[in-house]
């Protein structure tokens, strides 16, 4: 677990505490920085998850922002999800948008998530050679759904760049912009974790620079 935290006059106070909840995923992604597949023996119980939750309102109400792993893998994710709302704590969320169905939108919704971030990782041939066979359709297909279903969560793509897809940038932003995302991310892949047992996927830093990190776009109002 990570937090910011901001320095006021005279106080401090957080803002944004991000949370992997799980190592536990349905896809074994090559540049994987956290080498994610089976859950950790020593991940957070729900109690704990509901304690800690707590400690947010406490804390001033900083947003929670949910990773993993693939968050959708833990039973209690709703229920976490849930206490955080009930506690007036805001909630974004990262998913590699497989286990997306109209039912598990319409939960999401129901929440008011402040975000949903769906990763994306070329077009299809390059998606599918970090993220696996089967998997790009079935992660447009989750956000095509979450597209119909969220009202008041911004959903996003953020796409890690690597020395495959570098080159589709233009092609996957214009992607975004067909499936009206609120907005897509490009962050360079890092050296760590399975990335570094698949390092021709590894840009230079010349390269890492050419990204337009972080490159924004909102066209459509919440
Ligand atoms: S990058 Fe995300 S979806 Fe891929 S293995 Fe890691 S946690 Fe799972």
């Amino acid at each position: 677990m990570s937090n910011e935290t901001v320095m006021g006059v005279g106080w401090e106070f957080p803002t944004r505490v991000s949370i992997n909840i799980t190592r536990r995923c349905n896809l074994r992604c090559k540049h994987c920085l956290s080498s994610s597949g089976l859950a950790d023996s020593n991940e957070l119980t729900t109690t704990e998850l509901f304690g800690l939750v707590d400690q947010l309102r406490e804390a001033g109400k900083p947003t929670l922002a949910i990773g993993g792993g693939e968050p959708l893998m833990r039973k209690d994710l709703f229920a976490v999800m849930a206490r955080a709302k009930r506690n007036g704590v805001p909630v974004s969320v990262v998913t590699n948008g497989i286990f997306v169905n109209e039912r598990i939108a319409k939960r999401m919704n129901d929440l008011e998530l402040t975000s949903i971030t769906v990763s994306v990782d070329g077009l299809k041939q390059n998606h599918e050679l970090v993220r696996g066979v089967g998997s790009f359709e079935k992660t447009i297909r989750g956000i095509e759904i979450l597209r119909e279903w969220i009202v008041t969560a911004k959903l996003n793509i953020r796409v890690t760049v690597n020395k495959r897809n570098i080159g589709e940038c233009p092609e996957l932003i214009r992607l975004a912009e067909r499936l009206g995302v609120h907005s897509i991310r490009l962050t360079p892949t890092l050296p760590l974790g399975r990335a570094l047992k698949n390092d021709y996927l590894l840009l230079s830093q010349d390269r890492v620079r050419a990204i337009p990190n972080g490159l924004p776009y909102g066209h459509r109002e919440h």
